[in-house]
């Protein structure tokens, strides 16, 4: 809609750019005729040729300024400044043609309907209160002409004639400024309709999408940070299911309040999706977006909602999430991108929280050689792809990490296997980036070599890192993630401690997650069944130690884990 409004815009502006144009042209006609009628020098024909010619180019010289000036006006500047420009333009222009009826016979001369072009277009272009101003103004003008110009007579019959202008003057601006305001109101209202989300209040998708846009525009001009806030309602299917949609829909009616009415003016809250709102926070560093999401998370915990005691919390809370550009993300895609990130790490971290983004990416930057970084950026590129191609594992590698942080706090890595164990936790799936996308979202049981195809992706993952020399050590985690403790595993059928220990680890947090995940061929398994999965292979696949102690870590952070299974 708003770039529909400077369209609109940019038209009307171009028009008026004619008429204004137009009536300079006439202008310059009544200044040549006072320039040779008067003038004695110009009989000789000599300097006359010469005069008109210099003139002439003069005037072509100026309405070509004019015209680049006026028909460029529209493109860069917001709505006050242009209304400002075209004030002091319009005020420009009636001065213009004051002097040009002062010398064409000031009060006797016929050139005063001239106002009417300057009274109609800056109507149109700023509306009813400017175009009865310039109206008032040039009647000022001219009727203040006839009286201190014809004092001593009695009877002025310009007078009568400039008041029935005058008239005419304020009657073209009235009904055609009354117009333009009936019209912009019209307008306001549509764009109310279009951009704003019916039931919540605040602004729709679609507008969302282009605020950002143009937001994070700003920000990279005015090298300012542009923070995104997004929110979702905590067990709100519980909520729905025990008191139906319509309820439902009064807390989302609810929630579009309190963040409408606790928002900054600049701020943008939208609603997002079904029950996700997005506030875009201009000009707002990543310390002062979590103070403003906090806030919200508070007002939200304790507003009274229709029977909220009976959600799993006892009220009825949403959790948030925090990214901010430039910081933590390049463009407006990955803004959202890492602010729904950052919500799914405060879902995973009990609910009812704030959380800003952290990308393993980064972490990793940090501790490898700068020389490296371009590879790293890569390797997260395929991560995303692999994420894409094979929508039932879409963000495994993001909560086997957060597994592997928990565990490895259980087992007391020290802090270069800690980094080992999380790095590999998120690169190592990477060699399915081979695999097509039949294979890895296949319903059926694979076929011997569809298996074949599919054993080859630690291989082939590492295949992809060796050339980062930072990540060698990573190399054995992933090459082994899928050995199995007997010795019946893949890709070297290594047996016991032959196994590296971080992949042994890492192979329990990954077959954890494959079991308590959607995937094509297996129903999801809640934490108990997959405690009684991890059992029952422990010592055949798994190792029996690393097992035992992450089924303690799943039973200590049975209520978080809840969440995500
Ligand atoms: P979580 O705490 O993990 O967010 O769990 P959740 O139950 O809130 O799950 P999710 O965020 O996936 O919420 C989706 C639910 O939101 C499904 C549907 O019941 C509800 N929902 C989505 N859109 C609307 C809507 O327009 N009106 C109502 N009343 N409910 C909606
Ligand atoms: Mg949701
Ligand atoms: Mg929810």
């Amino acid at each position: 809609m708003n770039k529909i409004n400077k369209d609109k815009r940019k038209q009307i502006n171009d028009m008026v750019s004619i008429v204004k144009l137009t009536s300079l042209m006439f202008t310059a006609i009544i200044f040549f005729q006072y320039i040779f009628n008067d003038n004695e020098f110009l009989n000789n024909l000599i300097y006359q040729q010469i005069m008109v010619m210099a003139l002439g180019v003069v005037m072509l010289l100026l309405l070509g300024i004019y015209l680049v000036w006026s028909f460029s006006l529209n493109d860069q500047i917001n709505k006050n400044k242009y209304r400002k420009i075209i004030f002091v333009e319009n005020l420009v222009f009636i001065g213009i043609f004051f002097v040009a009826v002062f010398l064409s016979g000031a009060y006797k001369s016929e050139f005063k309907y001239i106002f009417l072009f300057i009274i109609t277009s800056s109507t149109i272009q700023l509306g009813l209160k400017n175009g009865i101003t310039v109206a008032v103004i040039s009647s000022v003008l001219i009727l203040g002409m006839d009286i201190l110009c014809v004092q001593n007579t009695n009877v002025n019959k310009y007078f009568q004639t400039d008041l029935i202008l005058s008239g005419i003057f304020i009657l073209t601006a009235w009904p055609l400024g009354f117009y333009v305001k009936i019209e912009g109101e019209h307008i306001d209202k549509l764009e109310e309709l279009v951009n704003k989300d019916g039931l919540t209040g605040v602004f729709n998708h679609r507008y969302f999408q282009d605020a950002l846009k143009e937001k994070v525009a700003l920000s990279e001009k005015y090298k300012e940070p542009v923070s995104m806030i997004f929110v979702d309602i905590d067990y709100f299917k519980h909520y729905n299911d025990l008191y139906g949609h319509q309820k439902g829909d009064e807390v989302l009616r609810t929630i579009g309040k309190i963040l409408r009415e606790n928002l900054r003016e600049n701020d943008v809250a939208a609603r997002y999706g079904g029950e996700e709102f997005a506030i875009i926070l201009p000009n707002t560093k990543e310390t002062e977006a979590v103070i403003i999401a906090d806030k919200i998370r508070k007002i939200i915990e304790d507003t009274k909602f229709y029977g909220e005691e009976n959600q799993p919390n006892g009220v009825l809370t949403a959790s948030m999430g925090i990214s901010v550009y430039p910081d933590k993300a390049k463009n407006d895609v990955t803004l959202i991108k890492s602010a729904d990130d950052a919500l799914y790490r405060a879902k995973f971290f009990k609910k009812n929280r704030v959380e800003t983004y952290t990308s393993i990416l980064d972490e990793i930057n940090a501790d490898i050689e700068d020389k490296d970084v371009e590879l790293i950026a890569s390797i997260k590129t395929l991560i995303i792809v692999i994420n894409a191609k094979d929508r039932y594992t879409y963000g495994h590698s993001e909560r086997v990490v957060l597994y592997s942080r928990l565990l490895a706090e259980k087992l007391k890595l020290s802090e270069k296997d800690k980094k080992k164990l999380i790095y590999g936790a998120y690169m190592h799936d990477i060699g399915k980036i081979n695999i097509s996308q039949d294979i890895l979202i296949k319903k059926m049981p694979l076929t011997d070599k569809e298996w074949e195809i599919l054993k080859c992706h630690p291989q082939d993952g590492i295949e992809i890192i060796k050339p980062v020399k930072s990540l060698q050590d990573i190399i054995p985690i992933i090459l082994h993630h899928h050995e199995r403790y007997d010795g019946t595993g893949y890709p070297n059928k290594l047996r016991g401690e032959e196994i590296p220990y971080l992949a042994r680890v890492l192979s329990v947090v990954d077959s954890f997650d494959a079991m308590t995940s959607n995937r094509p061929y297996n129903v999801r398994k809640n934490y108990q069944e997959a405690i009684e999965e991890l059992k029952k292979y422990s010592g055949s696949q798994f190792d029996p130690e690393i097992a035992d102690k992450f089924i303690e870590v799943i039973k200590e952070n049975k209520d978080k884990l809840d969440n995500l299974i």
